[in-house]
């Protein structure tokens, strides 16, 4: 029986290997985790009725193949959906003022975001020419091109600031938002890309007898996102092995060898590199060592996770609602909060509210060097400026991330490429997880699915 060996079991690995389970039973896996549990990034924790979730906190629906891995584990019944007001209503914390995000052209029209010449270049984006430009845009750089300078400054930056904690005169427009430049070579403009595909989307799904697709939405379950990473470790059973660091791999006559420390080997027929970036640059060191500087390339931010607890009491008039950014360019003590009992049910005990604070990012990761005391200090200031709060927090849970979100810099789709092309003279060896192709949990899952895809493939080949 062929066998593959996963190293991380973060979302891609376990997805890669639960998919591999199912489309070709005939092939054995061993998922090789370092950590305590299965899940990486993806954690929950419940402390006195306030339920924290150390990393990611909810999904988006923009792609089919994290929900069908829900309900391919049995657990569509236990996905919540966040509140409507948590997808309308979001802020932006911009010259010492929370300002609602427009929806929508009259929105846009109207809010104080803008100079009237920022909104005109906005407007204009329709009728711009498409452009290919010559060398990798950033995405500031995009936005400026297509929306103008200020949209750029304003709404780009946010975009990236919520997502990747990067910078928008730093990151790939191709590789942080691919769908950007897509609608924009299909369709001759961004505005006219968006209301073209979602005509069409509306009339394939009526074609299929379907509803209209909806905007998308953020999911989680009302345990906490960690539901879905158990839920993995539970069907993968014996397959998972925790607490198993591997350090290298090597060729053998037959196929591969997994390294951990000490004299531990696993035999593979095929190994899917599954951790993140830094860790797989030193696992390929030996093996081929331009290949390992490729992938030891890919930068990471630094993230500290602030979750606070307040009495509801002492939070008047706070917007229901999503929660605000902090665009990066401000460079505050925080990059974002996201209000994550308006957004769930079953996050804080009656009474409370749970915030959590996303600070530090690309320009500001020497937040992480503070202590506890000192980031929730410089949060509930933060949250007295931009929200009133009135009493201190009752609870706080600090998390930090050295090396949290890669950064898809300008050239980094280049640098994939030729990372592709390295791996391809190793015939089994596969490369995947969130360095790659999409830092969103909706990509994990479907570069998990595709890795899976990719070795059985091998496989059958090889077999
Ligand atoms: C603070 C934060 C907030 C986020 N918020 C969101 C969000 O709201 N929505 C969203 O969609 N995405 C979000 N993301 C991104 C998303 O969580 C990640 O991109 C995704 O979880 C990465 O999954 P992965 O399996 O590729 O990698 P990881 O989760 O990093 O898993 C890799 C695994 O490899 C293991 N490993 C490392 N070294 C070794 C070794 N030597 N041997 C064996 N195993 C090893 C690690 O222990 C880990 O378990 C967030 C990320 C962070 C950090």
């Amino acid at each position: 029986m062929p066998h593959v060996v996963i190293v991380g079991g973060g979302l891609t690995g376990p997805a890669a290997a639960f998919r591999l389970k199912q489309t070709a039973p005939g092939v054995s896996v061993t998922l090789l985790e370092a950590g305590g549990r299965v899940g990486g990034n993806v954690g929950t924790e419940l402390h006195d009725g306030f339920r924290v979730e150390a990393g990611p906190n909810g999904f988006l629906d923009t792609k089919p193949f994290l929900p069908q891995l829900c309900r391919d584990l049995g657990l569509a019944g236990r996905l919540i959906t966040g509140r409507d007001a948590a997808r309308k209503n979001r802020f932006l914390y911009l010259r010492g003022k929370l300002h609602q995000m427009p929806a929508g052209p009259l929105g846009l029209l109207t809010s104080p975001l803008l100079s009237p010449r920022g909104k005109w270049d906005l407007f204009a984006e329709p009728f711009r020419r498409p452009k290919r430009p010559r060398h990798d845009e950033s995405v500031a750089e995009f936005v400026a091109r297509r929306a103008g300078k200020e949209a750029a400054r304003v709404f780009a930056d946010a975009l990236v600031t919520g997502i990747h904690g990067g910078d928008p005169a730093e990151l790939s427009a191709a590789a942080a938002f691919p769908r950007l430049p897509v609608l924009e070579r299909t369709y001759g403009g961004v505005v006219r890309g968006f209301i073209k595909s979602a005509k069409r989307k509306k009339r394939d799904a009526l074609a299929r007898g379907e509803p209209p697709p909806g905007p998308p939405r953020m999911w989680s379950f009302r345990e906490g996102l960690q539901v879905l990473t158990d839920a993995l470790a539970a069907d993968l059973g014996p397959a998972v092995q925790t607490g198993v660091s591997v350090k290298r791999i090597t060729r053998t006559p037959t196929g591969w060898a997994v390294h951990a420390d000490g004299r531990d080997a696993w035999p593979a027929d095929a190994v899917v590199l599954a951790c993140p970036a830094y860790e797989q640059a030193a696992m390929l060191a030996d093996l081929d060592p331009p290949l390992a500087d490729l992938v030891a390339g890919i930068r990471y931010n630094r993230i500290a996770v602030v979750a606070v607890g307040y009495r509801q009491a002492d939070c008047p008039g706070v917007p229901d609602g999503f929660g605000y950014i902090a665009p990066q360019h401000t460079r505050r003590d925080l990059l974002g909060v996201q209000w994550c009992s308006s957004i769930y049910p079953d996050r804080a005990p009656a009474g409370h509210v749970l915030w959590r604070a996303l600070c530090g990012g690309v320009h500001r990761g020497d937040v992480l060097q503070w202590d506890d005391a000192r980031l929730v200090r410089a949060v509930h200031a933060e949250l007295r400026l931009a929200l009133g709060v009135a009493g201190d927090p009752v609870f706080s849970r600090v998390v930090r991330w050295p090396r949290a979100i890669p950064q898809y810099v300008v050239g980094h789709l280049d640098r994939v490429g030729r990372i592709d092309a390295a791996a391809a003279r190793h015939p089994g060896l596969f490369l995947t997880g969130n360095a790659y192709r999409g830092v969103a949990l909706g990509d994990c899952a479907e570069q998990g699915e595709r890795v899976a895809g990719a070795v059985a493939g091998f496989l059958g080949r090889a077999g």
